[in-house]
Parts: C-alpha cells; structure tokens; sequence
C-alpha cells in the first residue's frame, strides 16, 4: 500500500541520546520517562528499544505501567501521578509498579491497606516551587513519619521534586528548587530524583540518585533557542507525507478557508495530505517552512484536516505523488514548534492515529 501521511522513526537514534546523558550525568540512574505513547513515538517499540540501556521507566497513568508489565517489561517503572482510588493501588501492587506519592488522599487510602501482603515502593513528591503535584515544605516531616509507620509502604521512601523552569538557563528558581529539596530531604535515606531533559543538559547540580529523561531521549531540546542537533542529539521522528495535486493560481486569487492568502503573482500550489487531522499544528503560521523534494517551500493559507497548501514557486518541477517532510531531517521539528506558537512536545505527542509509525 502506498503510504500518505506516515512517520519515520529512527529507533537507533535513542541509543546516541540515551548515550548523550549518560556523558552529561555520568554519576545517576536513568529513567526513561515514555508516557503518552513514548511522546507520540510508540510506547512498546521505544520500550524495547530502551530496555537494558536505562536503569528505569517512567510514565504518567497506571494503565500506562500497566501496558508495559503486560508487555513483559522487567525494569523498575515509576507511575508519575501516582494513584487516586483503591482499585488503581490494586494494580500498583499486582504489577509491580512504583507510585509517585503527592496527596493526603492517597495517604488515606494508604492507612486503609495495611494488611496488604506487599508493600508498595513510593515516591513522595515534594513541591518545591512547581505547585502542581507534591507536598509543600512545611508538610514533609508529618508525611514522612506518617508514611514511615504504615505498612502499605516499602522503606526507605524515595523522593521527587519537579522543574518549573528548568528550560530557562538563567532562571535561578531552579537554583531554589534544588536547594529547597537538598535541604528538606537530606536526612532521609532513600533515592532522590530531581531533573527531567532540561536539568540534565543545563542545571548540573540537579543530578541526584535518578535522572528523569524524556524529551531529550527523542533527540528533541527542552529548550526554545537550540535544536536537539546542536545539543548533540539524534532526532527520532520524521513525519512525511506526499503532494497530492500541484495547481496553477493565478496572481491575486485566495487559497483555502477564510481565505487567508492571496497569491501575489502567479505561481504552482502545492496540496500536501496532511493537516490538523494527522497532528500538523493548525496554529502554524504562514511560511512555515516544509520540504518538498528535500526543497523548503512555504506553507500558505489555513491548515485544514487532512490537506495543507504550499507555495511551490512557478518554476517548480514538483508533481503529485512527491515526498513531502514536514519535520524531520533538515527540519527540526524544534523549528515547526516556534512558527506554531507552541514546544515541540504538542508536536510529537500530537501525531495521530491515522499517521502509520514505520
Ligand atoms: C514528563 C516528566 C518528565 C520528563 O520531562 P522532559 O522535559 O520530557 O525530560 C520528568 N519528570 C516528570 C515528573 C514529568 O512529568
């Protein structure tokens, strides 16, 4: 079958990355953080891949563990949100997964489930400045002398805090947040994880027991001026597709919904099959740029859901049926995420169903 819209994943690649922490944060534990379908690069797949070059696997929802364990998954494997009913502490235990603990709700459930044979092996998260998830500062003691005499709980307890703004360089919160951690965990003996992509290239300090490594592992920067290229890293997806019709216009006609673009000469229009139904931002601006035949061209007009619009240029000798990449090598999908208002994150994570992994 011919293939429309698709992405390319270069599972190689993950072995430089994996590589590439290992050199910046040589004296931690690794855990691959692979929630929400390995960011959009499929979960089992990136699983396999990774499995024997990390120390340990996070990812956010129990299903998610879940999924992995069934899959034969044998690493440690840290549920980051932790649980929030009886029934999802069940699974917990009977898969072997470790939770992040954040609330006094699950505290409670907790004290219900002492008689559980085998405790459960927690997180306690601590929130140092994200206030998101995790236990506040002056509640720590409490939690953890609570915690140290329940038996639902393994000892020692591990801790975690989480970067609000790691990804700007110069923003000393995150000097803050380490030292706030460092101070309120230091007479506890358990292992202590920190720094997500953004510690581990840019806060070296934030290097403890474990290291928690998404978005880097893609070969993608957690950070908005640079490229997971220039970062020393491999990109793992492309995301192609083809032209489906090249059409002439004429100067001065408009071009899809609302008719936001007005060709100002006459030139060819390139249709791409792929639009906000695959995943392609609809939010991307015009002119960003997209490759056609290893060319860069400009996207024009509204995104629609299956089809974008591009400028090919009168001279162009492109026809239907050409390769088009709308980020991948020679695009970094880093670049796509600034003409879109967004992080390469949403990108990735935002591929659709309909997009066949190859
Ligand atoms: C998603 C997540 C990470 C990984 O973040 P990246 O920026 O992708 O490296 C680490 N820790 C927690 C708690 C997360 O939710």
């Amino acid at each position: 079958m011919i293939r429309t819209a698709y992405a390319v994943i270069n599972f190689k690649a993950i072995a430089h990355n994996v590589q590439q922490a290992r050199l910046v944060a040589p004296n931690s534990k690794i855990m691959a953080v692979i929630k929400a379908n390995a960011y959009g690069h499929g979960l089992l797949r990136v699983a396999q891949t990774l499995n024997g070059l990390v120390d340990g696997f996070a990812v956010a929802r129990v299903q998610e563990g879940v999924r992995l364990r069934k899959a034969g998954l044998q690493q440690r494997i840290v549920i980051l949100e932790g649980f929030t009913e009886c029934e999802e502490l069940q699974n917990l235990l009977n898969y072997d997964l470790e939770a992040s603990l954040h609330s006094p709700h699950q505290l409670e459930i907790l004290n219900q489930q002492q008689h559980q044979s085998k405790p459960l092996n927690t997180w306690v998260k601590i929130d140092t400045g994200m206030n998101r998830l995790g236990f506040k500062s002056h509640e720590v003691t409490s939690v953890y002398e609570q915690l140290n005499v329940c038996k639902a709980v393994k000892k020692p307890l591990n801790f975690m805090t989480h970067f609000a703004n790691a990804d700007d360089k110069n923003d000393l919160k995150t000097l803050h947040q380490i030292a706030l951690f460092n101070q309120l965990t230091a007479n506890y003996e358990g292992e202590k994880s920190i720094a997500n992509s953004a510690g581990i290239l840019a806060w070296q300090t934030s290097h403890t027991d474990w290291v928690r490594a998404g978005i880097m592992l893609f070969g993608i920067s957690p950070f908005a001026d640079s490229t997971g290229k220039q970062l020393g890293l491999q990109p793992l997806m492309s995301l192609h597709s083809r032209l489906i019709a090249v059409r002439h216009v004429a100067a001065d006609e408009t071009v899809g919904y609302s008719g936001t673009w007005t060709s100002p000469h006459e030139t060819k229009l390139g249709v791409v099959a792929i639009g906000y139904g695959d995943g392609y931002p609809r939010y991307a601006k015009m002119g960003t740029p997209v490759l056609v035949n290893g060319e860069r061209v400009p996207l024009v007009g509204r995104v629609s859901m299956d089809m974008i619009t591009v400028d090919l240029g009168l001279n162009s000798t492109a026809k239907a049926g050409d390769d088009v990449i709308l980020w991948g090598e020679n695009l970094p999908v880093e670049e796509i995420a600034i003409c879109s208002d967004t992080i390469p994150y949403t990108l990735v994570c935002g591929i659709t169903p309909r997009v066949e992994i190859v």
